[in-house]
C-alpha cells in the first residue's frame, strides 16, 4: 500500500463539479485580480473567523508583514516569536525592518512557552506573535495577558489553523489582527498562493488594504507607498467553493487523529496533546520518536510519505545562528519530531497501515 502525506488530487476530485464551474465563471467573466468574488470570499471568510474584516492579499508571509506595517512597526522596533515555526514568522518581521526576538516553545504543545516571554519584553518590544502550530491554538489567556501588561500588540499566526478554537472562540480573533496562508496544502488552501488578514479594527483594516494595493484608497490615489499583495479572482472563487467544506474536512482530520491515538496509544511515542478547552485541527499530526531516522526509513520503504515539520529550529538557521542552549526545549526534540500522513480524505485502513509499519519498526 502507498500512502501520501496528502492527496490534494482526491480532494479536487470530491468537489469537482463545484471546482470547475467557480473557475469557468471566471474565465468567462475574464476579471482576474479583486472583483465581487474576491469581496464575497473576504465577507464569507470574516463571517466564518467571527471577525468584521477581512482583507485577502498574495500569501500568508505577506499577510503578516502587512499587519505589522499596518501597525507601524519597522526599524528599531522588536517583536516576539516562538523559536519553532515556518520562517515565515520572523521573516515578516525582519522584513519590515524590525527584530525578531525568539521565545522557546513547549516540548508539548509545540507553541510558545508563555513562562518565558516576559524575559524578553525590552523597551523596545512592540507585538508578540503566537502561531497556532500544527493547528493546535497557543495558550491566549496567558499571552493575552502578558500584552497587556506590557501594552503589545497581539497578532496571531492562523496559518495552519482555520477553525481551530481556543476555550470555545475561533483563532484569529484574540489579536488586534490575525494572518491566514491559503498556501493549497493548508487546511484551506487554493490553487495556488493566496492569504488574508482579519481584523475587528475597522482602521487597520482600512491600512492593510491600502497597503496591500500600493497604497491606494482608490484608483490612482495613492496616500503612502505600499507594495502589490492582491488576491487573485480565481482564487477566491476556489476559496470560497472550499470554505463551505472547511468544518467537515477539519472533523475528518480530527476523527484520523482520533484513530491514531487509538492504535498508537500505549506505545514509545509522543502523541501531539490535545488540551480539552482546545478544538485542535489537525493541520499536521506530529509524533515524538526516537530512532527517527530510523523509523522515518522505515515508512519511507513501505510506501508511507513522512515529513518534518521543522528539521531545523528557527534560532539555529543561518540567519539568526543562535546556540542551542539558548533554546533548549526546542532544541530537545528537534532531532526527534516526525510528521505522519494526514489529510481529511484520509482512510482508516491507510492509518492502520502506518501505524502496523511504525509499531512495527520500533520493535527492531
Ligand atoms: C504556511 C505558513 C505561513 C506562510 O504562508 P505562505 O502562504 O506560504 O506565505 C506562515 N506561518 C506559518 C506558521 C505557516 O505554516
Amino acid at each position: 500500500m502507498k500512502v501520501p502525506f496528502q492527496n490534494l488530487y482526491l480532494q479536487y476530485t470530491s468537489i469537482k463539479a463545484e471546482i470547475d464551474a467557480a473557475i469557468a465563471d471566471c474565465l468567462n467573466n475574464s476579471q482576474f485580480i479583486g472583483g465581487d468574488k474576491v469581496k464575497l470570499f473576504e465577507q464569507d471568510f470574516a463571517a466564518y473567523t467571527g471577525t468584521q474584516y477581512c482583507v485577502t492579499c498574495g500569501n500568508g508571509t505577506d499577510s503578516i508583514e502587512i499587519i505589522l506595517s499596518a501597525l507601524g512597526i519597522s526599524a528599531g522596533d522588536e517583536v516576539i516569536v516562538p523559536a519553532h515555526s515556518w520562517i515565515s514568522t520572523s521573516e515578516a518581521v525582519s522584513s519590515v525592518g524590525a527584530k525578531p526576538v525568539f521565545v522557546d516553545t513547549r516540548s508539548d504543545l509545540y507553541t510558545i512557552d508563555t513562562t518565558k516571554i516576559a524575559d524578553k519584553i525590552t523597551s523596545r518590544t512592540k507585538a508578540i506573535i503566537p502561531v497556532h502550530l500544527y493547528g493546535l491554538p497557543a495558550e491566549m489567556d496567558e499571552i493575552l495577558a502578558i500584552a497587556e501588561k506590557h501594552n503589545l500588540h497581539v497578532v496571531e499566526d492562523c496559518a495552519q489553523a482555520h477553525g481551530a478554537t481556543y476555550k470555545g472562540r475561533k483563532v484569529g480573533t484574540f489579536g488586534v489582527a490575525a494572518s491566514f496562508s491559503f498556501y493549497p496544502g493548508k487546511n484551506l488552501g487554493a490553487y495556488g498562493d493566496a492569504g488574508g488578514i482579519v481584523t475587528n479594527d475597522a482602521g487597520l483594516a482600512e491600512r492593510c488594504r491600502q497597503i496591500a494595493n500600493h497604497g491606494q484608497i482608490k484608483k490612482n490615489v495613492h496616500v503612502s507607498e505600499g507594495r502589490n499583495s492582491r488576491l487573485d479572482t480565481i482564487q477566491a472563487a476556489v476559496l470560497s467553493v472550499k470554505l463551505k467544506h472547511l468544518s467537515n474536512w477539519n472533523e475528518r482530520r480530527r476523527m484520523a487523529a482520533k484513530k491514531y491515538f487509538e492504535l498508537l496509544h500505549g506505545a514509545d511515542i509522543v502523541l501531539p496533546l490535545a488540551p480539552d478547552y482546545s478544538a485542535h485541527v489537525y493541520h499536521l499530526f506530529v509524533i515524538q520518536i526516537e530512532n527517527r531516522e530510523m523509523v522515518k526509513g522505515a515508512l519511507t520503504e513501505a510506501g508511507i510519505e513522512t515529513s518534518i515539520h521543522y528539521p531545523t529550529m528557527l534560532p539555529f538557521l543561518a540567519p539568526y545562528g543562535f546556540p542551542e542552549t539558548d533554546f533548549p526545549a526546542c532544541y530537545s526534540y528537534q532531532n526527534s519530531i516526525l510528521t505522519l500522513p494526514m489529510f481529511p480524505e484520509i482512510t482508516t485502513a491507510e492509518i492502520e497501515y502506518v501505524c502496523d509499519t511504525l509499531l512495527r519498526a520500533l520493535k527492531q
